[in-house]
């Protein structure tokens, strides 16, 4: 079963789109109690506004995504199966344009579009928890089979460690998904450059991020000669800029609790 599973023969049969939702939304709710959430209004319904003009380009199931805001100040962003996505407050500190902002929620969407939740929680539940759990989840979807899985996963943080492929693939992805949406591709090759920049200057900042994905060394170069065949696309906005002032006139965000 580990050889089917590992080959993604078995992962799109396994875990249903329901299935998922139904996980995603557990975990989301563990989320919820566990990160500081941001409650600022006029941001929340500008992530949310960004967020819901790249998933009009999104391929895959009509998933229910949804949009929240961590108050911590290290760069990072994260997607939940069949959903739910956050973004820390530091990537809008850190970014310097609308664009980038963009590009970091079209990665983690294309993540939850091509169903890459799916196949790690296919291959986790293979190797680590044996078929009588995800049995329980297949035959009680949303119900408590799928609360003891999400629970079970997100304490081993396995929603986070997505593959080099999968990295790869949302990389390229959420290109497509950014500039459909009407942005510039180059937004998602100038975050990759501050998270470079950044983590020469306050690793602690970047840290987690880099835990969980491949280095922006790599995906700059494969990105940017794509970027560069196609420009064009909006790159900022006075609203971005408007967010930005109004976070930095805030208390600061907190830093991520060491685990
Ligand atoms: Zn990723």
């Amino acid at each position: 079963m580990k050889a089917l599973a590992a080959a993604g023969l078995l992962a799109i049969t396994l875990v249903s789109v329901e299935d998922e939702i139904a996980i995603g939304r557990q975990a989301n709710a563990q989320v919820r109690k566990q990160v500081p959430e941001m409650r600022d209004d006029q941001t929340i319904a500008y992530v949310r506004a960004i967020g819901q003009r790249l998933v009009r380009q999104a391929p895959g199931p009509k998933y229910p995504y949804s949009f929240s805001a961590a108050d911590y100040r290290e760069i990072n962003a994260f997607a939940l199966p069949g959903g739910p996505i956050w973004i820390h407050r530091g990537v809008l500190h850190s970014a310097t344009t609308e664009s980038q902002v963009a590009g970091v929620l079209a990665h983690e969407i294309a993540h939850i579009a091509q169903r890459h939740a799916a196949d790690q929680l296919t291959n986790a539940t293979l190797t680590n928890l044996g078929l009588s759990l995800l049995g329980s989840v297949l035959g009680n979807s949303g119900g408590a089979g799928a609360a003891q899985i999400a629970a079970g996963f997100l304490a081993n943080g396995v929603f986070l460690k997505f593959s080099r492929d999968d990295e790869r693939e949302a990389d390229r992805v959420g290109l497509d998904i950014l500039r459909r949406a009407g942005w510039d591709g180059r937004g998602m090759v100038e975050l990759f450059e501050i998270l470079r920049r950044e983590s020469a200057r306050d690793p602690g900042s970047v840290e987690v991020f880099f835990s969980s994905h491949p280095s922006p060394q790599d995906r700059i170069a494969r990105l940017q000669a794509d970027v560069k065949r196609r420009p064009g696309g909006t790159r900022d906005s006075r609203q971005f800029q408007q967010i930005k002032a109004r976070l930095l006139r805030m208390p600061a965000p907190r830093a991520m609790p060491r685990t």
